[in-house]
């Protein structure tokens, strides 16, 4: 996103927050799991839900910009977010819906593992399905 872009054009179309360099919770939102990536992103855009997330797509796309998706920023590599990029931010969407007769759950792209494993614990015992690795290096 260059200096000709201005940022609070989708601050407008948002439901959600539009963090940008300079705002309080700019240095938190643009934070990665693996601290060795530390990208500076152009915009955030900590999406309230789908049309959200359509409409910041719609932005990007319309300025030809990097578009990065963050769901929980644990990627290893590093690629939920980029530099002087657009990252559309999916934390906030963390509603995990289980239909247990169906056999269906909505996650929200944000969820954690935790909070679909808590959801499917509730809706359907035994339902949740996961791996695991050590954090202990
Ligand atoms: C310490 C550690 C422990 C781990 N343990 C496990 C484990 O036990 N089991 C396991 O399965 N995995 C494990 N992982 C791997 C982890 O599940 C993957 O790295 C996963 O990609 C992280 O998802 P995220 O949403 O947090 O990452 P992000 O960095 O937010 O996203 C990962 C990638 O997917 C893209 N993306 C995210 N959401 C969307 C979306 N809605 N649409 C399109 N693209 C999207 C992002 O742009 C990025 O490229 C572990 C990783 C770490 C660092």
């Amino acid at each position: 996103m260059g200096a000709d872009v201005d940022p609070t054009g989708l601050s407008e179309r948002l439901r959600g927050q539009l963090i940008v360099p300079g705002d309080p919770d700019y240095d938190g939102a643009r934070r990665l799991w693996n601290g060795v990536f530390d990208p500076r992103p152009a915009a955030i855009a900590r999406c309230a839900g789908r049309s959200d997330v359509a409409e910041a797509i719609r932005f990007g796309c319309e300025r030809d910009l990097t578009i990065a998706i963050r769901g929980g920023g644990h990627n290893v590599a590093g690629t939920g977010s980029a530099d002087g990029g657009l990252v559309i931010d999916l934390s906030s969407m963390r509603t995990v819906e289980v239909d247990p007769d169906r056999r269906v759950a909505v996650v929200g792209g944000g969820a954690t593992i935790v909070a679909r494993s808590n959801s499917a614990a509730q809706g359907s015992p035994g339902s949740s399905r996961s791996g695991s690795c050590s954090t202990r290096w």
